[in-house]
């Protein structure tokens, strides 16, 4: 797999320095460390049909999940990551035990919190995780912004299977679009992106 290497800023990142990992560590063209989270990715590929994922340290995600088990169902988005977002019990960074706790959270769904800490999302390619990786946020997000202390006026547990079949028949391809512009999108995979840790 190649993954982000750590301790760097996102702003100084460059194909150059992604490397692969799987039977031990490979830096690309730069001498760098991999992701302290490489684990977490590596068990994920491992016992999943992901193909690409992307961890944040999302601030409203993490603020979540310090205090919930399971992402309440607020947002019918939640359905576009399998229904459930659960997370996983804390357990320090770059740990064996954190990527088993990310990999029971996820199961076979596609995001889930990592507790006190941020989220994960997978996909079939990179631009498909990176673009899931929104949707706990924006779930979080809508969760925060309930300052005023009171409770969701309802949960959507019922209505995220409703929700799931309408994003089956939702969206459309640009008819304008080339061959060359789904290639550049689709083209990267088994990839984790990841701030420094
Ligand atoms: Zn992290």
């Amino acid at each position: 797999m190649a993954v982000t290497p750590s301790g760097l800023d996102y702003k100084s990142l460059t194909p150059a320095l992604v490397g692969g990992a799987r039977t031990g560590w490979h830096p690309g063209r730069r001498p760098t460390r991999p992701t302290s989270e490489a684990a977490d990715a590596l068990g994920i590929y491992n016992s999943t049909s992901a193909r690409a994922i992307v961890h944040t340290h999302s601030s409203a995600a993490a603020a979540l999940s310090c205090v919930v088990d399971e992402v309440p169902a607020v947002h019918y988005y939640l359905a576009l990551l399998g229904g459930r977002v659960l997370v996983a019990p804390y357990a320090p960074f770059g740990s064996a035990e954190l990527a088993v706790n990310v990999n029971d959270a996820l199961g076979d769904r596609a995001a889930c919190l990592l507790g006190n800490h941020g989220a994960v999302t997978v996909g079939d390619d990179l631009a498909q995780a990176y673009q899931r990786a929104g949707h706990p946020t924006g779930s979080a997000r809508s969760l925060c912004g309930l300052s005023t202390g009171r409770q969701p006026k309802c949960s959507l547990d019922e209505q995220l299977a409703t929700a799931a079949e309408s994003f089956a028949r939702y969206g459309q391809t640009d008819p304008g679009a080339t061959a060359s512009d789904s290639t550049s999108a689709s083209g990267t995979s088994s990839s984790v992106s990841s701030p420094p840790t």
